[in-house]
């Protein structure tokens, strides 16, 4: 199975209501799918949401990636020579993660495809079902806890709530979303790096002393700051979440060493996809560090790719993977059936993706 030509183009999907975190505000999914052609007739899908605020790559970057470096280092490449295929597109360029993670995918969906085995069994998985989180945007107290009882509605037991735009409405936020929710409901937090470490401290202990029953609180302050982050997981009741922190292997053995987070969160568009998010998921095992999915804004292409990862791996306890959900229609055929809160993976090679409606090709 050769590959013999990579064809790029993008998608545009409405999300249901616009997504506010404490770094952006956005309205739609506009994205890049990658399709790796080979002489056998097969397509391998991959997709990248340009995240400029998380993790620098625009659309821009992201083409100017893939056409001056990726494509040309694996266009006449064997799929069957994968291990070496995935280093070289490591090697070819460096960051670019989201790039990167399209076409891992992409080769992923192919190396199954070429043996007839959906990727999450190729990777050892013996579940097809996963329940996900949903995104509760940051907003005023009132609005947030209205779209709690919309989550709760919609079947969700376990709601993420954005906090940490104008920090002084943190409690007031929580407290309307915990009065909405009811004690049953699981609410884990995300501040998106917008707290200082000593303000963190203060808020999440105030979280607990008001009994609001936080699970855990994703990335409170800057990603670069280990050592703010060390200072909060060592004085919060609330366990902290590395998310900003861990872009790769190296950035998850430096937070596991220093004792700086409990948790961890992996998204393939930060590390570069399944090859790298594999290597954070075993040195996260040796650790005993448990790990959340996660996933930036996108489509079903990537986040469907992100699901055969969860199923595969059991470190993996924690799902965030809402992003199809948030959306109001969905372009992909096949692959992961979202049901609300339920996903399940079909019993169909690689990454299972029939095909995508409506992409606008650059060729
Ligand atoms: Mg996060």
């Amino acid at each position: 199975m050769k590959i013999t030509k990579v064809r790029l183009g993008t998608i545009s999907v409405p999300l249901r209501v616009p997504f506010k975190t404490a770094l952006r505000s956005v309205n739609s999914v506009e994205d890049i799918i990658v399709e790796i052609h080979t002489d056998t007739g097969h397509i391998g899908y991959g997709e990248a949401p340009p995240t400029g605020a998380i993790t620098g790559d625009t659309t821009g970057a992201i083409l100017g990636a893939l056409n001056d470096h990726i494509i040309k280092t694996i266009v006449g490449k064997d799929v069957d020579d994968f291990e070496n295929l995935l280093q070289t597109l490591n090697k070819c360029i460096v960051h670019n993660s989201s790039a990167k993670a399209a076409v891992d995918m992409a080769l992923y969906d192919l190396y199954g495809q070429l043996y007839n085995i959906p990727v999450y069994k190729m990777l050892g998985g013996g579940k097809n079902k996963i329940i996900t989180d949903i995104t509760i945007s940051v907003n005023d107290p009132d609005e947030m806890a209205r779209d709690t009882k919309v989550a709760i509605d919609r079947g969700y037991d376990t709601i993420k709530v954005k906090v940490g735009v104008n920090p002084d409405l943190d409690i007031a936020r929580l407290t309307a979303v915990r009065a909405a929710a009811g004690p049953n409901t699981l609410i884990r937090i995300d501040a998106n790096q917008a707290w200082t470490p000593k303000q963190a401290v203060k808020l999440l202990n105030k979280m607990q002393d008001k009994g609001l029953d936080i699970e855990f609180v994703e990335q409170p302050v800057k990603g670069r700051d280990f050592e703010g982050l060390k200072y909060v997981t060592e004085r919060s009741y609330v366990p902290v979440m590395a998310d900003e922190s861990v872009f790769s292997v190296e950035d998850a053995f430096k937070i596991m060493q220093m004792g700086a987070a409990d948790l961890i969160n992996i998204k393939l568009m930060k590390c570069g996809g399944i090859y790298n998010a594999l290597k954070i998921a075993s040195a996260a095992e040796v650790y005993g560090v448990e790990c959340m999915l996660g996933c930036m804004l996108e489509a079903k292409v990537s986040v469907n790719a992100a699901v055969h990862l969860a199923c595969a791996k059991n470190i993996i306890t924690k799902i965030d993977l809402d992003g199809p959900v948030l959306c109001s229609e969905d372009p992909v055929l096949g692959g992961a059936v979202f049901n609300e809160k339920e996903i399940t993976l079909p019993n169909a090679p690689g990454l299972g993706i029939k095909g995508i409606e409506g992409i606008r090709y650059f060729d």
